[in-house]
């Protein structure tokens, strides 16, 4: 489904992707681990095309994110344009980035409504589906900030989730979450992978890359430094940047 190749990305002369090759297969889950710095916000930003690369490419499904093949050129979309192969990828960040003036359902109809044309009935009936999937069956007329941060960001989920989108990014999804609250959200998670959708987590959450990740990659300064299932790079890492990782966020 995505197929990521050579990709570079510098931000004033320093390189922070430096020749990164991927796939993620059609129901696989990636895990993306590494320190701080070492690129995974930008690679996954550049999935999506909120970062344009500077080098290499990204293709979803065959279309390369952003361009389209003139002869054999490739040519930059029009804003339009990206926005609708946008709209088949959803991302869920850190800081959940829900509307704060707009009820739960109103932040996850919104997008499907203005974006995809969807009737704002149907919208609305997809929404509660949603929301009974992850846990707030009832919510709907809830304002943000009258929830916990674990609701929030399943209710971020949801409205991703109304995108319909073939593919799901998710930068640190539990990093600003009290601890307690983290295990609802990777639940979610959990059954949206077993669900069969396709994932790109950052997380530092060891234990749901073991049981949940068909892939884990880790990154140190901007580099593929060690890919596999996650028996393999969390039990054995042959790096040591890798190694040294692991034993301190475990
Ligand atoms: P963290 O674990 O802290 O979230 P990360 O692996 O997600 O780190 P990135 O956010 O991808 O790392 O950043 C990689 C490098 O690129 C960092 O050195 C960062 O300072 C730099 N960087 C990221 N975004 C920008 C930007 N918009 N402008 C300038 N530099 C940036
Ligand atoms: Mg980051």
């Amino acid at each position: 489904l995505v197929r990521v190749r050579g990709l570079r990305k510098s931000y004033g002369g320093t390189l922070v992707l430096d020749g990164i090759d991927l796939d993620v297969r059609e129901g696989e889950v990636t895990v993306l681990l590494g320190p701080s710095g070492s690129g995974k916000s930008t690679l996954l930003r550049c999935v999506n095309h909120l970062e344009k690369p500077d080098g290499g490419f990204v293709e979803i499904d065959g279309e390369i994110v952003g361009y389209r093949q003139d002869g054999a050129r490739l040519r930059e979309l029009r804003p339009r344009l990206v926005t609708r192969q946008r709209a088949h990828v959803g991302m869920v960040f850190q800081q959940f980035n829900l509307f704060p003036h707009m009820t739960v359902l109103e932040n996850i109809t919104d997008a499907p409504v203005a974006v995809r044309g969807l009737p704002r009935k149907q919208a609305v009936a997809h929404a509660r589906e949603l929301l009974a999937r992850v846990g707030l069956d009832g919510r709907e007329d809830s304002y943000p900030r009258q929830m916990s941060g674990g609701q929030q960001q399943r209710v971020a989920i949801a409205r991703a989730l109304a995108m319909e989108p073939r593919l799901l990014l998710f930068d640190e999804p539990t990093s600003a979450l009290d601890p307690e609250l983290v295990g609802e959200v990777l639940n979610v998670m959990q059954d949206l992978a077993t669900s069969g959708m396709t994932m790109i987590v950052v997380t530092h959450e060891i234990g749901f890359a073991r049981k949940v990740a068909d892939t884990v990659v880790f990154l140190d300064g901007g580099r593929i430094v060690e890919t596999g299932p996650p028996a393999d790079v969390l039990t054995a890492p042959r790096h040591e940047r890798a190694r040294a990782f692991l034993t301190a966020v475990l």
